[in-house]
């Protein structure tokens, strides 16, 4: 569903380009809202979210697609705990829709997918724990790395039930935005992948805003 926002980029309180492949993690308080800005077009943004005052509650794709009854994450979609909490909530929506199946790109993938020589590629795996490593007041180990959002991703669902990575629908300047419903930590990988679609082969960056 498109919903564009009424936000406007020179209130925002913090404004964050996270490069092609890299990584960030930083804390959302409740009641602030969030959007992520695909700059260039076609990029997959990696994104796991935590309670921030209690981390063992998480994003849970299983519980969000139950409880909106529908496999796409857009414009309305509350994004639901491990614990049966809204997180955020999906207040504006650009691209109209987003990915909560595919899983994130890891070393292990790459190498089953596409070849054991890739297996050193860059990936999201790579990126979440890089980012806990670096900062670790927040509180994150590799036991939370997690099933996560691909923001801007297109892996439909096709009619026999399968899954396929497909050529992103989203384009330069596309955004998704939401409302923090708690205090969140977010962990976000703007994927490196170079062997799928999902960035269009080209990695590119991505703008984090943040209204109060
Ligand atoms: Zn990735």
């Amino acid at each position: 569903m498109i919903i564009e926002s009424t936000l406007r980029p020179d209130n925002a309180v913090r404004r964050i380009t996270v490069d092609a492949g890299d990584h960030y993690i930083g804390t959302i308080k409740a009641g602030q809202t969030l959007r992520i800005l695909d700059l260039e077009g076609n990029q997959a943004a990696d994104t796991l979210f935590y309670n921030a005052h209690d981390t063992s509650e998480r994003y849970s794709a299983m519980d969000t697609l139950r409880e909106q009854g529908a496999v796409y994450l857009t414009a309305g979609t509350r994004l639901i705990s491990s614990e049966g909490r809204t997180m955020l909530t999906i207040t504006a929506d650009t691209c109209g829709r987003h990915d909560t199946l595919g899983g994130a790109c890891a070393s292990e993938s790459n190498t089953v997918r596409y070849d054991l020589e890739k297996r050193h590629m860059h990936s999201c795996r790579d990126n979440w724990m890089q980012a806990i490593a670096d900062y670790p007041a927040y509180g994150l180990t590799k036991r939370d790395i997690t099933h996560n959002i691909n923001f801007f991703m297109n892996v439909p669902v096709t009619a026999e039930g399968g899954l396929t990575f497909e050529d992103g629908i989203s384009a330069p300047g596309k955004y998704v935005e939401m409302v923090a419903e708690m205090d969140v930590i977010v962990l976000l990988s703007n994927c490196p992948q170079l062997n799928n679609p999902c960035n269009g082969y080209n990695p590119t960056p991505v703008e984090l805003l943040v209204w109060d």
